[in-house]
């Protein structure tokens, strides 16, 4: 008899709205074992296809039913550096459990019925934490007189920092903010992605040798030259893509209208949540509306329903979405997530003006209907206004969520490096070296806006790149512009 797929034990909703605090519990051994156990071995295990960077998946979990999580965990660290926290964070129902054969031809994203790849790997990486397994370093006296800087430390900069220093090559990160991680800790809430998770992997890093320098803007203190004068043989450039796009409709510019990342640095990374023991503060109306349908904006809908909650607000937080509940980008578990917690969405709804009151603060915000037209370039159905349709919703504090764009410090005073119209950096596919010999680059600041995974699949690439080039100085490269595989977090 077919075995029904295991759930995942997690904080019931009006709890967990209280607080912060890690809203998906995981499997225990008994349900991995269980979980694991429904995966068919396939022959053709195509489920790997779907993972951005071909995680062994069906030896993986094999591993797993045999009890060697061992033998697991080193399977997935072949790949991914950070199982725990693409455990917690991978869009996998776009990825390898929506090519899992266990999913329905044609459907847009995983069945239920597919095998919890996510869960798996999450209870996987656990154990190589709670265990402490390592990756074994193994330098070598060939590269260890190399000293490479990694500008960024988003999951793209960590993971080529790890790669790099395992062979024994001195790297400095250097980053721009006075904590590290990039959108793992400014972005990502910690009811996602606990803060001790990314820690334990720093902390690692830090281990096995990579020196960390926070409060660094490279481009402002330092420029690229700087960097190689002071020795740096090779550079890496994680700088992500930090900065928002907004609507651009009247009204915008009036008080408590914020971007998503605004909001959520103010909250995730200044801990504005616990204001006034951090002096951060953080605004919340009665009335929040948010603008957008991906992971960022469902972070800020959860961020301020929880908010509201903390000071005793009657919630009532409501997401605005210009397509339907199937072409919302986001996490389908976050969407699942944020509706019993008490997040209002509606759906082909697009914001029109915001407008004020006599303070100049936003009162109102002013929408018009939409059905769904033809596909876009994106191959979702495009939104088309409904004449005549509009209407108003009462708003006091709006967070605009519509994407995100290159950070563009250091392009802007490094004319030798090449960046294609969006500001995105341009490389070679292969090596991920820029325009620039010995700099590379990798993660949302060459794919735009991504994933975790393919942030760290780049970053891989480009930590051999920088080897094979450090061992070879001479090679050519051939830039194209690259972009990220498979999942776009676009609204
Ligand atoms: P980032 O994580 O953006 O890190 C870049 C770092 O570089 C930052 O710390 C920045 O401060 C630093 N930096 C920039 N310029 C400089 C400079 N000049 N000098 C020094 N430092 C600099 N993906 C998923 O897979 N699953 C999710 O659930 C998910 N949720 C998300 C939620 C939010 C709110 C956001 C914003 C994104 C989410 N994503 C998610 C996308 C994912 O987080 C990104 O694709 C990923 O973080 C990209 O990694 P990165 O290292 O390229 O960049
Ligand atoms: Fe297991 Fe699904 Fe992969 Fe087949 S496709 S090996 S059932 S996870």
């Amino acid at each position: 008899m077919r075995k029904e797929p295991v759930k995942v034990r997690e904080v019931e909703a009006e709890k967990r709205v209280a607080g912060f605090d890690e809203v998906v519990l995981g499997y225990s051994e008994e349900e991995a074992l269980t979980e694991a156990s429904r995966c068919l071995q396939c022959k053709n295990p195509v489920c790997i296809n779907g993972c951005p960077v071909g995680i062994n998946i069906k030896g993986f979990i094999h591993h797993i039913t045999q009890k060697d999580y061992k033998g697991a965990y080193f399977t997935i660290r072949e790949k991914n550096n950070f199982p725990s926290i693409c455990g917690r964070v991978c869009p996998a129902e776009y990825q390898c459990r929506k090519a899992c054969i266990l999913t329905r031809k044609g459907s847009p994203f995983a069945s239920d019925n597919s095998i919890n790849i996510h869960f798996l790997e999450r209870f996987t990486g656990q154990m190589g934490i709670n265990n402490g397994w390592m990756v074994p370093s193994e330098t070598s006296e060939d590269l260890s007189k190399f000293k490479v800087a990694v500008v960024g430390s988003g999951p793209a900069g960590l993971c080529c920092a790890g790669e790099l220093a395992r062979k024994g090559i001195q790297v400095t990160i250097f980053e721009s903010l006075h904590k590290t991680g990039g959108v793992l800790r400014y972005g990502i809430p910690p009811f996602r992605l606990p803060h001790s998770i990314l820690d334990f992997e720093i902390d690692y890093l830090k281990k096995i040798g990579v020196v960390f320098k926070p409060n660094s803007i490279i481009g402002k203190g330092k420029t690229l030259q700087e960097l190689k004068n002071e020795g740096f043989d090779a550079i890496f450039l994680g700088l992500g893509a930090g900065i928002p796009t907004f609507l651009g409709i009247p009204g915008e510019n009036l008080g408590n209208i914020t971007s998503a990342n605004e909001f959520l640095t103010r909250a995730n990374l200044m801990s504005a949540f616990k204001f006034p023991d951090y002096h951060t503060p953080v605004n919340i109306g009665r009335h929040v509306i948010v603008v957008g349908g991906g992971n960022t904006a469902m972070d800020a809908a959860r961020v301020a329903l929880r908010l509201q909650k903390m000071r005793g607000i009657p919630l009532d937080t409501t997401l605005v979405y210009r397509r339907s509940e199937v072409e919302m980008p986001a996490r389908r578990l976050e969407i699942a997530h944020a509706k019993e917690e008490g997040l209002k969405l509606k759906f082909l709804v697009k914001p029109e003006e915001f407008i004020g009151d006599a303070n100049g603060l936003v009162q109102k915000l002013k929408c018009v209907a939409c059905e769904l037209g033809e596909p876009d370039a994106s191959g979702r159905r495009r939104p088309v206004e409904i004449k005549g349709s509009d209407f108003e919703l009462d708003c006091d504090l709006a967070v605009v969520a519509i994407g995100l764009k290159a950070n563009a410090i250091l392009p802007k005073v490094t004319p030798e490096l090449t960046t294609d119209k969006n500001g995105d950096v341009i490389v070679d596919p292969q090596t991920m070296e820029t325009s620039i010999k010995n700099v590379f680059a990798g993660g949302d600041i060459v794919g735009g806006e991504g994933t975790v995974i393919e942030a760290m699949g780049m970053a891989k690439r480009a930590a051999q790149g920088i080897i094979n080039r450090l061992l070879a100085p001479t090679s050519g490269t051939n830039l194209e512009n690259t972009k990220g595989v498979g999942y776009a977090n676009k609204c």
